[in-house]
């Protein structure tokens, strides 16, 4: 990060921006903006060679408002306490806005995982769950981690396992972390999860005629280009739906640099160029540019960041040709960066909305492990024979014959991942007109709108507890 002001402090200015807007004691912004508690740990490795390693980790719990709190655990070699505690702040502010009812969390372990062996992970993994276990920070009612930046599903097999090993609860405990293979617990649809949520958000932002005519562009994905930078889990999924929505994308960047093409990229076919040959470079028909970084100045629509924090800041911001700019990280955009892009009439759709569908997912496999039945198994054939009778019964009416296929359409029941993704979805359109009004409604940015959403739920529930009556 470019700008001198920490992550921590850069979402406090945003915190302290939408505050002004709402009508809250500072008593009470300062109880819903302050992180409740972080842990600090360091812990022994045994390395492959036999030597001994030390890593160190935190978990931030920053809102007990609602309980149990949730976020992910990243695998960074710069993680620290500060910037777990400012995501474990966002993870708050963004249950919030998707309506998930739990607080916010993050965890951190600080190592770079190319300097270690798929063996090391599950030990540096299974470790972390014990200290976590010891102090209570993890459990289906008061903690729940989830994937992050350096982390996947795997992760969480391997954090699940571990805490079944010791949990006095073996009913609920499959609940006790999310993001989790499917074999293990896990819901359809999660892997995908923030990616699609993406994709919805920024859908939504281009169907908005008011948010186009803003900015002096038609409705409608067809007509935008778009590049994204990451091609990890977030990255890769809102450029594949970016993509099959209708845009056109024209450069991808990984951390060994970025392609352009203006006449757009197959994004599935660069992920697999990417395994073939271990570089997204030279890939055939783009350019390469070197400078990853840059690929966040190449002429295009819609910019999606969606690798680290930090990566719009005072140095580029100026340079950004995007002027609808998805932040499908956290953090993507530091405090001073933001002012600028807004000064230039761009639009931005803040992390805190824009990549909520990881958490919103999480929170319906979590439902689906404490009720343990999957979504559809109950009522999926019955909404189907009811959907059959009522259509029959308009043949048997009309004397009209009903076309078979568009029968058989009409009474699909939808699997777990079709309920999922309609749920995804109408959480993330709902969110977004939510955030929207706000916005026109305060004459701010969607960020600053964001923020005042969340605050204003956030400080409901507090007011319901009678802790400021
Ligand atoms: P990931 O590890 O799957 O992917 C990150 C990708 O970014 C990797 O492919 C990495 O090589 C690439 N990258 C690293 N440095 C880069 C650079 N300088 N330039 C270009 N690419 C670079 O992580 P993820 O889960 O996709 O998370 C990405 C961001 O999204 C993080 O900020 C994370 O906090 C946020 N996020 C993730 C989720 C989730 O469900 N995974 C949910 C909400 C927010």
């Amino acid at each position: 990060m470019s700008s001198h002001i920490s992550f921590l402090d850069q979402v406090y200015r945003m915190y302290e921006k939408a505050g002004a807007h709402t009508k809250h004691t500072s008593g009470l912004l300062t109880q819903i903006r302050i992180c409740n508690g972080v842990y600090a740990m360091e812990f022994p490795l045994k390395r492959d060679d036999g030597s001994i390693g030390v890593i160190k980790a935190w978990r931030a719990e920053h809102s007990h408002h609602k309980l149990p709190v949730k976020g992910g655990i990243r695998y960074a070699p710069n993680v620290n306490e500060d910037e777990v505690v400012a995501l474990a702040t966002l993870m708050t502010i963004k249950c919030a806005i998707v309506d998930v009812p739990f607080g916010g969390a993050k965890g951190g372990v600080k190592i770079n995982r190319r300097d270690y062996s798929n063996d090391e992970i599950e030990r540096i993994t299974r470790r972390l769950t014990f200290e976590l276990i010891k102090k209570n920070l993890i459990g289906p009612g008061t903690d729940v981690p989830a994937p992050d930046y350096g982390t996947s599903g795997k992760e969480m097999a391997w954090i699940l396992d571990t805490y079944n090993s010791f949990t006095d609860d073996p009913l609920d405990a499959l609940a006790c972390v999310t993001g989790k293979p499917l074999g293990q617990g896990g819901i359809h649809g999660r892997t995908e999860a923030t990616g699609r949520g993406v994709f919805f958000g920024i859908r939504e932002a281009c169907r908005d005629k008011t948010a186009m005519d803003a900015l002096g562009w038609s409705t409608g994905l067809e007509d935008k280009t778009a590049v994204v930078q990451g091609l990890g889990n977030v990255g890769y999924h809102a450029a594949l739906y970016l993509q099959e929505g209708g845009a056109t994308i024209v450069g991808l960047a990984e951390y060994e640099g970025a392609i352009h093409n203006p006449d757009g990229l197959d994004v599935k076919d660069v992920v697999r160029h990417r395994k073939a040959t271990g570089s997204i470079l030279d890939y055939p028909g783009a350019a390469n540019i070197a400078n990853s970084r840059a690929a966040l100045q190449l002429p295009c629509h819609i910019l999606v960041p969606a690798a680290l924090e930090g990566q719009i800041s005072t140095e580029n911001a100026a340079r950004i040709q995007a002027r609808l700019i998805g932040e499908g990280a956290n953090g993507p955009v530091t405090a001073d960066a933001d002012a600028i892009l807004l000064e230039k009439g761009c639009l931005i759709l803040p992390d805190v909305y824009l990549n909520a569908g990881g958490v919103t997912v999480s929170y319906f496999e979590w439902l689906r492990n404490l009720s343990h039945v999957r979504f559809g198994r109950m009522n999926k054939r019955f909404s189907q024979s009811s959907s059959e009778k009522v259509l029959r019964a308009i043949e048997k009416g009309t004397g009209v014959k009903l076309d078979d296929a568009l029968v058989q359409e009409a009474i699909s029941g939808g699997d777990e991942v079709d309920l999922v993704n309609s749920g995804l979805e109408e959480t993330m359109i709902a969110a977004y007109h939510q955030i929207a009004e706000t916005a026109r409604e305060k004459k701010t940015d969607m960020r600053t709108a964001a923020f005042v959403l969340a605050i204003n739920k956030i400080a409901v529930a507090y007011e319901e507890m009678g802790i400021f009556p």
